[in-house]
């Protein structure tokens, strides 16, 4: 499979190119040439194969023939180690649990897949790589963990001193070997900037690649859950919607890929809190990114989500048909905090705050179509937002053991204060693998 820039300027590239690259040279988003969708019959009868026979069917023709086929058997079988639960909330709304992987965010599961992708082009030690990613909290954690002793791909983390909690703190700093974390005197957006002022310098003696979800090989694994939600739920033959918490609207782009791949999924609902660029969009046809603002579900606090372009492609830039499969609200902090007690209230589950806005997402869409099953999303366990969650609901949650393995080890940071030192730590510092 190849894949094109959407700024349409620079040259395809196949799946291997797109991962190392992350980002196209004219800094447009990769996205596949062609997505077939799977066999009507296989969907039909999805309850039939494994979470690892559905998540290969999936893929495979986004990986090609680069990738043989029991190789990426076996990269899928050691990324989906871990259960993806539909647990019931009430008659109409259902969640789907993507926490339980071993930093207990979804987005485990798309750096775990890219890290041994990356191993995989890596396997003879001649194409080695510098993930460097800047971190809010979850993402660094995630792909620390992921990519934890990956052979020839060093992983350098930037995250912003004093600003992520002590959990996401020891997640990123704890693990050694090849990864390095940098604690940066700043906020995330001078980690963002250091990044960024990084891919463009000439100066940089390595090969350095991106880990968010603008990556492809972060993006597209997420498409799995959505099978995996269905697998559960289709036999109760009501029309399955899903609301999904958003940012960067990755996962929720992977959502519409699974749809195009031939999932009858009736509709999508993007969740927000207030940095409202997509709802506003959808209201009043204007794209107007916006600087981010601070809420208590700190991972969508996107005021550009990267991927809403990847969105717009897939329905050939016309909004009216946007419209028709795709709806965007979105919560301040108070209502969701509400939401979280209405949540325990009613049924006892204990949401985190990105699940909660996800749920209100649902509750919205219900008003007008109350028959349908709709799945919000829990993004996070409640234990990595423990500050905001025992504050609003009247628990203590217990802290579950792979959060508690991280606690007992020492940090290890190197404090970095401007450009010219990550500069200097890239060039210097000695490879490890
Ligand atoms: C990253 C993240 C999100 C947002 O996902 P996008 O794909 O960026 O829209 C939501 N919730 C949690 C807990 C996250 O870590």
């Amino acid at each position: 499979m190849n894949y094109y820039s959407l700024h349409k300027k620079s040259p395809n590239v196949s799946f291997q190119e797109a991962i190392v690259n992350g980002l196209a040279p004219d800094r447009g988003l990769y996205f596949p040439e062609s997505i077939t969708p799977l066999a009507k019959e296989f969907i039909d009868n999805l309850d039939q194969y494994s979470n690892e026979e559905i998540a290969f069917e999936a893929i495979k023709q986004f990986v090609g023939d680069e990738i043989p086929e029991a190789v990426l058997q076996e990269i899928i079988k050691d990324t989906l180690s871990f259960d993806f639960p539909v647990v019931p909330i009430d008659e109409n709304t259902a969640t789907l649990e993507l926490f339980h992987g071993p930093t207990m965010a979804f987005k485990d599961v798309g750096a775990r897949f890219m890290a041994r992708c990356l191993g995989y082009f890596n396997r003879n030690n001649s194409n080695k790589v510098t993930v460097l990613v800047a971190t809010s909290g979850d993402t660094g954690g995630a792909v620390a963990h992921g990519f934890l002793g990956v052979k020839g791909v060093d992983v350098v983390i930037l995250y912003p001193s004093g600003k992520v909690s002590d959990i996401q703190e020891k997640q990123l700093t704890t693990l050694g070997q090849n990864i390095t974390a940098l604690e940066v005197a700043g906020v995330f957006d001078d980690c963002q900037d250091m990044v960024k002022s990084a891919f463009l310098d000439a100066d940089i003696q390595r090969t350095l690649t991106s880990a968010n979800s603008i990556n492809i090989a972060r993006w597209l694994p997420q498409m799995f859950y959505f099978f995996f939600a269905y697998k559960q739920v289709y036999k109760q033959q009501k029309e399955v919607v899903f609301s999904v918490p958003s940012g960067n609207f990755g996962n929720i782009c992977a959502g519409i890929m699974a749809q195009k791949l031939g999932l009858p999924i009736q509709h999508f609902v993007a969740a927000t809190n207030i940095n409202d660029t997509v709802p506003n969009y959808l209201i009043n046809g204007v794209y107007e990114p916006k600087p981010s603002k601070a809420t208590i579900s700190n991972a969508m606090d996107v005021g550009n989500p990267s991927n809403f372009i990847r969105i717009q492609e897939l329905f050939h830039q016309d909004i009216n048909a946007l419209k028709q499969a795709f709806s965007s609200y979105a919560f301040t902090d108070d209502i969701t905090r509400n939401a979280m007690k209405t949540i325990y209230e009613q049924s006892g589950y204990i949401a985190d705050p990105h699940g909660a806005v996800g749920y209100l997402g649902a509750k919205e869409y219900l008003q007008q179509h109350p028959n349908s099953l709709c799945i919000f999303l829990e993004t996070a366990h409640p234990v990595k937002f423990l500050d905001v969650v025992e504050s609003t609901l009247p628990v203590k949650v217990a802290i579950p053991e792979q959060i508690k393995e991280v606690l007992d080890k020492p940090k290890e940071a190197t404090f970095i204060r401007s450009y010219d030192e990550l500069k200097a730590f890239l060039n210097t510092e000695i490879v490890t693998l």
